[in-house]
């Protein structure tokens, strides 16, 4: 169930005077409480927690996150580059890339990141064009029997990603040849999974993964990488992931499997590492929007000042994101809409016919759960520029962490002079 807005709506009108819609909100307070509750469920062992840079790309939001002790997973560049500018280097960066190109491989050996390759080529690929790193990690992709997949990644065996378990051993034995002798391991087969048990799943095949290492190569890994895709709950008969069962339940399974494997190395025991995006911030961050217009032909439709352009995740997933009418939260749901954008793209929907109090033009429209994967997959079709992002602190001040776009920044890459 989307929690209620850190908001209510005359506080949303003073926020719009300076800050006109449509705009994303990240909530400080409940980011920081929520990732507070995470590392508590997993104090007891070493433990990091990579936010996936990619989820919301803003300094600010990476920085407060740092401030509480996470890292940052990146993919590409311009993620790492991200992570510079915050002041994260060395061991704090997990780059888990793919298809990967020379110049980001040279920036993460520049900063000193773990680097995690998608796959067995890459070992001479990374040597070649920035050269081997002292620790290094492999991405397991477990094919076909792991789990049903869904929606956003797919089933393993159809995902693009990781090695094949033969594949896995073929990889690190390579790499001890290579004179490697440090080595972590990472896998990323769930996306916004909300069954708990199959996040633990996860944590099961890779911990008898590493036992299987350790016995036929004799790696003891520095660290276990779980990955990512822990989900949210969208819709509101769905819950949340219990981070305590979650963690309880890991810790069992890391006695029961790692522990006698022998794998740790006296006072070294294995890591475990996540690198989860919308886990994180997902449900703090919402899109407000301003009811532009109505329409009623042979539906009922809503349109609003943001568009897909903005949040594409209804439109490429048919995800469903709560949406709230400040105001009139406790009114009778008994219209029937489609909430839309202005592109020109009939998949420009937000809901589709959704129950929602009776709106006007010039309501506020808040669309829940938009704190990661959200301005971040934004674009510009039909010129359509991106929203501001606002940070709400703790104190109820607001600070504006990255400005609108303007049509000068649309049109900067190109020449109008020469025409
Ligand atoms: C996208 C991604 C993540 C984060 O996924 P979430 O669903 O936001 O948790 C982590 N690791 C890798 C390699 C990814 O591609």
């Amino acid at each position: 169930m989307p929690g209620p807005l850190p908001f209510d709506l005359d506080t949303l009108k003073k926020i719009a005077q300076t800050y006109p819609t449509p705009f994303y909100i990240y909530d400080e307070q409940a980011i920081r409480a929520n990732v507070r509750r995470f590392l508590k469920s997993f104090d007891w062992l070493p433990f990091k927690q990579y936010f996936a840079v990619k989820a919301t790309p803003n300094p600010y939001i990476v920085k407060l996150l740092a401030e509480e002790g996470l890292g940052a997973d990146c993919s590409t560049l311009a993620e790492l580059v991200l992570a510079e500018k915050v002041g994260l280097k060395g061991h704090d960066i997990m780059f888990s890339s793919n298809n990967t190109p020379a110049e980001d491989y040279i920036k993460a050996r520049e900063l000193g990141a773990f680097i995690n390759l998608d796959d067995i080529s890459q070992l001479d690929y990374l040597e070649d064009v920035a050269g081997l790193p002292e620790c290094i990690s492999f991405r397991y992709n477990p094919g076909s029997g792991f789990i049903e997949g869904n929606a956003i990644i797919g089933k393993p065996e159809e995902a693009k990603w990781g090695l094949t378990r033969e594949q896995m051993f073929q990889a690190y034995a390579l790499a001890q040849q290579k004179g490697i002798r440090r080595f972590g391991l990472h896998t990323m087969v769930v996306s916004n999974e909300t069954d708990v048990h199959n996040i633990i799943k996860t944590a099961l095949v890779m911990f008898e993964l590493a036992s299987e290492l350790h016995r036929k190569l004799s790696i003891r890994l520095e660290y276990i990488n779980l990955g990512g895709g822990v989900g949210i709950p969208y819709h509101p008969d769905e819950h949340p992931v219990d981070l305590e069962v979650w963690g309880r339940s890991v810790r069992k399974l890391y006695e029961e499997i790692i522990i006698p494997a022998g794998i740790n190395n006296g006072s070294q025991p294995v890591a475990l590492a996540t690198e989860c995006g919308r886990l994180i911030t997902g449900p703090y961050g919402y899109l407000v929007c301003l009811v532009l217009h109505k329409k009623a032909i042979y539906k009922n439709y809503v349109g609003l000042d943001a568009s897909m352009a903005d949040l594409m995740r209804p439109g490429m997933y048919g995800a469903y994101h709560h949406i709230t009418v400040p105001g009139k939260e406790t009114a009778p749901h008994d219209c029937c809409y489609d909430v839309t954008g202005g592109l020109c793209e009939n998949n420009d929907k937000f809901a589709i016919d959704r129950m929602l109090p009776h709106i006007d033009c010039g309501d506020y429209v808040v669309i829940h759960d938009a704190g990661a994967h959200g301005r971040a997959m934004g674009f510009n079709y039909n010129g359509k520029l991106r929203t501001k992002e606002l940070l709400l602190k703790p104190d109820g001040s607001i600070q504006m962490i990255r400005r609108a776009e303007t049509l000068d920044d649309l049109f900067a890459t190109l020449d109008f002079e020469n025409l």
